[in-house]
């Protein structure tokens, strides 16, 4: 029993043919997943359903023992980091950090403080009062990443965050989400269709192609004992 469990996870667009089938699956609670595949294999879909955004076709999700098929994203107690940032660009980032909060009417004392915390935390306190566009790649992304922390939410779901930053940045913002995944001890579910990043940042990698799991397991047994052809060539390429 995992602290997420995929029974049988299947999903059909406008019921056209399944691009994900038979996905069966536990994470563990404080585990750094990570869902890696070429593009379209369905990594994207199989977070959206975690995440609530997706409509799940067919099988069972469980988080934290309890069935959260048709629970809407705002009560699965989850944040959710994306790949283009979504930061508003009309906002600051003290107000880009602090959307959510607002939006579930947290009290104000609490969002000052909580903003403090994790402004110190990702290295933002001084830049607050500014708008994205004043900001580089890397300090987007750090805000986009501080809204996902300040929401304390157990689970992060990461699709791709890194992939609009250059090489140096990315090798160094793979080290601070393991981090801060560590020092929170978030349950994270990372997704990137980077070999490296999966085999440097994951506790457990999941191997995905065409919507099927093709190996789930340690980066080290992934690239020693690849289950098939596919997983061996995919792990073992580097781009
Ligand atoms: P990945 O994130 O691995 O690139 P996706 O989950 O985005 O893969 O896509 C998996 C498959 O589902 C692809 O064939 C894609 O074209 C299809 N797909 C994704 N989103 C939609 C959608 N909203 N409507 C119809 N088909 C979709
Ligand atoms: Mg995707």
């Amino acid at each position: 029993m995992g602290y997420i469990e995929l029974m049988d996870i299947s999903k059909s667009y406008n019921k056209q043919s399944n691009v994900l089938n038979g996905i069966d699956l536990n994470i563990e609670k404080g585990e750094f997943f990570v869902l890696v595949g070429p593009s379209g294999s369905g990594k994207s879909t199989l977070l959206r359903m975690i995440a609530g955004l997706e409509e799940i076709s067919g099988g069972t999700l469980k988080i934290n023992e309890k069935i959260v098929n048709h629970l809407p994203p705002k009560d699965r107690n989850l944040s959710m980091v994306f790949q283009n940032y979504a930061l508003y660009p009309h906002l600051t980032v003290e107000q880009n950090i602090l959307f959510g909060l607002n939006a579930r009417k947290i009290d104000k004392q609490v969002q000052k403080k909580r903003l403090e915390e994790t402004a110190k935390l990702m290295g933002l306190s001084d830049l607050l009062k500014r708008k994205p566009r004043e900001l580089s790649g890397g300090q987007r992304q750090r805000v986009a990443l501080a809204r996902a922390v300040v929401s304390e939410a157990p689970l992060c779901l990461m699709d791709e965050p890194l992939s609009n930053l250059d090489a140096k940045l990315r090798a160094n913002m793979r080290i601070e989400i393991r981090r801060l995944q560590k020092q929170l001890g978030l349950t994270m579910i990372y997704v990137t269709h980077d070999q490296v990043e999966a085999m440097t940042m994951g506790d457990r990698i999941m191997v995905l192609n065409d919507g099927v799991i093709q190996q789930v397991g340690e980066p080290i047994t992934l690239y020693n004992k690849p289950s098939n052809l596919f997983v061996a060539s995919f792990i073992g390429s580097p781009k």
